[in-house]
This record gives C-alpha cells, sequence and structure tokens, in this order.
C-alpha cells in the first residue's frame, strides 16, 4: 500500500517506525549528537545536507526529528517536514528562510501573539516590510499585494476569534503575485485541514498544543515541498539551531497516534459547550466554526473535516462576569495554552493585543471589536466527558 492510499490513523501510527533497531516495536530515542561516518560521506556545509541519507550530527538532523518529520509530511500529504524547538521557531524558520531586506510579506492582522508581534517589531527592524489585514476577506490580500511581495501568511482558525481565511482563494492571490502562502495551522491539526490541498506552500504548527496534546512538550514543525524545507533547514536548524531535541521530537512522534481520536474528542466536547454556551442567558455570542452563526462557517465546512476544539465566548457581564466564571470553574483549568487533554479556559483582552500582537487601525479595530467586544473568554476544549464540562460551564455561570 502506498502512503497516499492509506488513512490518518494509519499513518500517524507507523509512517517513520519501520526501521528501528533490535526489532523493537516501539521507537526508541536516539541521544547520540554524532553519527559514524566514511570517507567522502561527511560535509561541513548545510548545502550538502539531505536527511535522507546517512545522520551526521544531531543539529543537522536525528532519528528521532525524522520519524516525527516523516509523519507530519504524510498527515499534512506533502514530501517533508522540519521539526523545531519550538512553534515560534517554525514561524522564524518561515519568515528568516524566505524574506530579505526590501522585500513584502502580508501578515493576518488576528494572529498568535508571538507571531503578531515578530511582524510588527522584528521584521521592521530587518527591513522588512509588512501589512496587516483581516485575510478572511480575499480582496484585503488582493488590495495588500505589491510587485516585491515574497510571503502571504494567514493563520486558520486565527487565535483568540477563530477567524477563518479561505486558503485556496489566499494561495490563489499569493501565486498570482510570486509569493508563497504560509499556513499557521496549529487550531486546525493536520486532522481537520491539509493546507496544501488547498495550495498552500508552508504548513506551520505548534506542536506544543494539539499534537504534542498532552501539555508536556514543546515543539513546532513546518511542513512544505522538498525544495522548500531543505532551504529552510539550512537556515534555521543547521544555522540558527532551532532543531528539536530527540526526546521531545520521540515524545510529539508518540502523541500523534492518538491525535485522530484524540480530535474528534476535542470537538464532540467543543460543540457541546458551545451548543449549550448558545442558548444560555448570560452568554452574549459563541465564536465556533462549527456553528452556523460563525462568519464564516460556509469556509469552515469548505476547509474543515472537524472544527476543532477551540471556541471563543462573550458574556452580556463583559470582563467582569468572565472573571467570575474563571473564579469558578473546576473542572476547566484557568490558564493559557491550549490544544491539551484537559480543558483550559483563558481570558483574552481586547486592549492588550492591540497594544502589542494586533496594533490594528481604526476600521481594522472596529471590525474586531464587533465580533470580540472587549474581549473574549477563550476556551480550549479537552477530552474529557463533555456533560461534564457543560456542567462546570453551567454552575460557573450561575454564579455570575
Ligand atoms: C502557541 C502558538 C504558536 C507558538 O508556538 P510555541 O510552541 O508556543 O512556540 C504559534 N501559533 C499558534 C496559533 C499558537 O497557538
Amino acid at each position: 500500500m502506498s502512503e497516499k492510499s492509506k488513512n490518518p490513523s494509519t499513518l500517524a501510527t507507523h509512517v517513520g517506525e519501520e526501521d528501528d533497531h533490535h526489532g523493537s516495536v516501539a521507537p526508541s530515542i536516539v541521544m547520540s549528537t554524532t553519527y559514524r561516518t566514511r570517507p567522502g560521506e561527511a560535509a561541513f556545509s548545510a548545502h550538502e545536507y539531505d536527511p535522507d541519507r546517512a545522520f551526521l550530527y544531531s543539529r543537522w538532523g536525528h532519528p528521532n526529528a525524522r520519524m516525527l518529520e516523516r509523519k507530519i509530511a504524510a498527515l499534512e500529504g506533502v514530501e517533508d517536514a522540519l521539526a523545531t524547538a519550538s512553534g515560534m521557531a517554525a514561524m522564524t524558520a518561515i519568515f528568516l528562510g524566505l524574506l530579505r531586506q526590501g522585500d513584502h510579506a502580508v501578515v493576518s492582522n488576528v494572529s498568535y501573539a508571538g507571531v503578531g508581534e515578530i511582524s510588527h517589531e522584528v521584521l521592521p527592524d530587518l527591513g522588512i516590510d509588512v501589512t496587516h489585514v483581516d485575510t478572511s476577506d480575499p480582496a484585503n490580500i488582493e488590495a495588500a499585494l505589491r510587485d516585491n511581495t515574497k510571503l502571504v501568511h494567514i493563520e486558520t482558525p486565527a487565535n483568540p476569534i477563530l477567524r477563518i481565511t479561505d486558503i485556496k482563494a489566499a494561495a490563489k492571490l499569493a501565486h498570482g503575485a510570486g509569493a508563497k502562502l504560509s499556513v499557521d495551522s496549529t487550531f486546525a491539526t493536520p486532522i481537520a485541514t491539509r493546507p496544501a490541498d488547498f495550495g498552500a506552500d508552508f504548513i506551520m504548527h505548534s506542536m506544543t498544543k494539539y499534537i504534542g496534546g498532552h501539555g508536556d512538550v514543546l515543539g513546532g514543525v513546518v511542513a512544505g515541498s522538498k525544495a522548500d524545507i531543505s532551504k529552510l533547514r539550512a537556515r534555521a536548524g543547521v544555522y540558527f539551531g532551532a532543531t528539536l531535541a530527540p526526546q521531545a521530537a520521540w515524545l510529539a512522534a508518540r502523541s500523534l497516534h492518538t491525535l485522530p481520536l484524540r480530535m474528534g474528542a476535542h470537538e464532540a466536547s467543543a460543540r457541546a459547550l458551545a451548543e449549550f454556551l448558545a442558548g444560555h442567558a448570560k452568554v452574549e455570542r459563541v465564536i465556533y466554526p462549527g456553528l452556523a452563526s460563525h462568519p464564516q462557517h460556509a469556509v469552515a465546512k469548505k476547509q474543515m473535516r472537524n472544527f476543532g476544539g477551540m471556541l471563543a465566548v462573550t458574556l452580556k457581564g463583559g470582563e467582569p462576569a468572565i472573571a467570575r466564571v474563571l473564579d469558578s470553574i473546576e473542572v476547566i483549568t484557568h490558564a493559557i495554552s491550549l490544544g491539551k487533554t484537559k480543558s483550559l479556559a483563558f481570558f483574552v483582552s481586547t486592549d492588550e493585543l492591540q497594544q502589542h500582537a494586533f496594533q490594528m487601525p481604526g476600521q481594522q479595530l472596529a471590525d474586531y471589536r464587533a465580533i470580540a467586544g472587549d474581549g473574549v473568554l477563550r476556551i480550549s476544549a479537552g477530552i474529557e466527558d463533555p456533560g461534564d464540562l457543560v456542567a462546570d460551564m453551567e454552575q460557573a455561570l450561575d454564579k455570575v
């Protein structure tokens, strides 16, 4: 059977695990930093490196990273992947791998805070121009493209208001302008969406979230064509040293075995919470891609096979009511981060994001506020029993 004919659950459990030593069925952790070599086989230049040939030195690549990269590439339906030390390292690998002084990038005006801050602060320091737009309307991407645009970066669903961008439309526009499209697919995971099927060139994940899934491993990954990834590997892996360590790679690869199962459970929990909250008298708005009320539900249906585990909620009592809920939840944990087996909830303030990550001008901010108000209660629905999660929110809302 070819990899192409296999389904995600089979790929997640098997790919990359064929040739472990000693006949072991479960993969081992290989801690060696250097590998035996033969005359003429090893070279010091990153340009000579091919991860499918022998391993040389673990900053360049090692068996546990390779196993993980092959699994991700198979799940995303692309040729190759680069595992990195964190999601931010994956993002930096794309930005600094592709963009040069004098280049221009179009970046979603709603994105993970670290990505927003890098694109507002670090890229301009390097002489790279960035235009931030609401990418959920492809016309905004089109209007922002310039002759020197090299990259369009979108996040779908976008943190924290689950805004959806039409990947196919974004890819067509980027390619028409001679730019690449990168997609932060952390919230979707390859189980919900395979961005390459819609034309994306680079797919990145914070593996710290759903892929690791248990809240105990930091990691990131970029997936794409073999040629594109080998360029990023030379810069980010070999030069910047963003390589993922063997234990972390092993744990992330192990966690991938259950990703398809976990995503089913995350979605069931999120849907139960979304439906309960949408009908609650103290709730103003529920934003969940799987609800018909989501502003881009039609696009979500086209590109998501699973609507994911994240939802954002605004309450009629505003921030004080959200604070009361966060004080009262018992099963759901008040903590940042997301994508864990345990449910987490956190208040994301619009003002704070505006100061640091978004820095949106007038109309863009007004449009955002119309959806998110002064801030949202972001819930990462875990894999606990959906009824228990609903009961927990019900008792917490009773205290508002
Ligand atoms: C967490 C996150 C990141 C950053 O990943 P780290 O692993 O924390 O470095 C990037 N994008 C999104 C959407 C995230 O949720």
